[in-house]
């Protein structure tokens, strides 16, 4: 099947007067080679389909919809939705856009089956979105992927390994029951207007979850422990009913800080405390 002939985005953003909000985070693409190798990381989507939460003029969206998906975004930003309706018209039945927030909209609820997440998130709401698709208590989740733009250092703090200064909370959340990686560094220059800092997409899948563990006691863990980290876990852990003792039985010694423990020993450590508990 051919694919429909667009208008290059440059010029959607001029015939919409489409000026860049910096209250929205709003930072744009235009270059479609780009687009479409961001579109490309989450595999095959031909008959896919995506959530992607600020489509702005449509540039990653386009690229999606090039890729075969069918793509369910949020918008916040209602100067957009003229130039995301051409783009519905372009590819009939492929392009659902909702105007709101997404940090107000639960994708499964409006979308119904698996979805993969994609978006070059506003850089206000990103994070909190992340942390919120990868909180879930339910494993697996209903997404099958997320596909994410993050300023580069949120993506490092993402992938972070013990021992750096870039490990802690994100890291252990992306990771404990994710394959978490930079799929992409992505210049300033490449944006539109170009934002202060570097960036990179991630690509997350879920993994398995360990048994016997609950996120939120995992997180009550780390809050306290990163809470504090420069502290020793002795003194950041004290609050945290059976901790202590949990430590002693695992074998990890309280005098260390909490960047030194990997993943698999917060996760025993966590897995021991629904034990005790
Ligand atoms: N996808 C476009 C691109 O790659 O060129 C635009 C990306 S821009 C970094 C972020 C987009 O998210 C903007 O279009 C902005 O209006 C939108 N946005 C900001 N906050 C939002 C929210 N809470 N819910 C939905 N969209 C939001």
């Amino acid at each position: 099947m051919s694919l429909p002939t667009l208008p290059p985005l440059r010029e959607v953003i001029a015939r919409h007067g489409l000026s860049a909000s910096k209250a929205l985070g709003q930072n744009f693409l235009f270059d479609e080679q780009l687009l479409d190798r961001i579109a490309a990381i989450p595999g095959p989507l031909e008959g896919e389909q995506v959530y992607e939460v600020g489509p702005g003029p449509g540039g990653l969206t386009r690229a999606l919809l090039r890729a075969g998906a069918k793509v369910t975004a949020v918008e916040r930003d209602r100067r957009c939705l003229p130039a995301l309706e051409d783009l519905s018209d372009a590819f009939p039945g492929q392009l659902r856009v909702i105007e709101g927030d997404a940090m107000k909209i639960d994708p499964f609820h409006e979308i119904g089956e698996p979805f993969h997440i994609a978006s070059n998130l506003p850089y206000n709401v990103g994070t909190a979105l992340a942390v919120g698709w990868l909180s879930g208590e339910e494993w697996p989740p209903a997404w099958k992927s997320l596909t994410l733009m993050f300023q580069r250092e949120v993506a490092d703090r993402i992938v972070a390994k013990p021992g750096t200064d870039a490990y802690g909370r994100l890291a252990i959340l992306a990771q404990w029951r994710c394959e978490a990686r930079i799929a992409m560094p992505v210049h300033r220059s490449a944006f539109t207007p170009p934002p202060k800092v570097m960036s990179a997409v991630i690509h997350i899948v879920p993994a398995v979850q360990p048994e016997g563990v609950r996120m939120a006691t995992l997180e009550g863990l780390t809050a306290a422990a990163f809470g504090q980290r420069r502290k020793m876990l002795r003194q950041s852990l004290k609050g945290v009913p059976s901790a202590l003792e949990a430590m002693d039985q695992v074998g990890i010694s309280a005098e260390r800080r909490p960047e030194t423990l990997d993943i698999q020993e917060w996760v025993e450590l966590a897995r021991l405390l629904e034990t005790v508990r």
